[in-house]
């Protein structure tokens, strides 16, 4: 269960790394299909602010399989979610802490430490992804279309499949 004036009160840091399959709202957002190898890496902490307000900081690092929205081709998103949370009462947030990027947070009750980092995980996710460089589109449709047809006419069900075989034959 989320006690942030708890966790405060004890400096509670988190820091460990889990697979992406045990975070089933960032998994399903995977497009890869293989989420088993994929791990989420979370660094985070509390601590009280000078009124004694608890605040929540740090890091939450995955990667996601998605597809590029403009070339169509598989892409891997390496994200870095930065949560700054403030847990006091709204008027509460001073104007050092709002300048220093804290948010006001009002955690819905019974949410878990999880869930709240997982939103914050979610948030984090560009609404359009897209190569990063212009280049990087439709390489894959470039490298398919200088391909020899494969012997048997074997067709394979994803642009990962497609991809993972691309690069072990490279
Ligand atoms: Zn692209």
């Amino acid at each position: 269960m989320l006690e942030p004036k708890a966790f405060a009160a004890r400096g509670l840091r988190v820091c460990v790394e889990t697979p992406l399959r045990e975070w089933a709202r960032l998994a399903a957002v995977d497009e890869a299909g293989d989420v088993s190898a994929q791990r989420v890496r979370v660094d985070v902490r509390f601590q009280p602010d000078a009124n004694g307000a608890p605040l929540l900081e740090g890091e939450i690092g995955f990667r996601l399989g998605c597809l590029c929205q403009r070339c169509l081709e598989p892409l891997a998103l390496d994200l870095v979610a930065r949560p700054k949370l403030f847990f006091g009462a709204g008027n509460e947030l001073g104007p050092s802490a709002a300048a220093a990027g804290f948010e006001h947070c009002e955690p819905e009750p019974g949410v878990t430490l999880r869930q709240l980092l997982e939103d914050e995980a979610l948030l984090s996710i560009p609404v359009f992804p897209v190569h990063e460089r212009s280049e990087d589109c439709g390489t894959l449709a470039d490298e398919l279309a200088a391909l020899e047809p494969a012997d048997g006419g074997q067709k394979s069900s994803s642009p990962f499949a497609v991809l993972a075989e691309l690069k072990r034959k490279n």
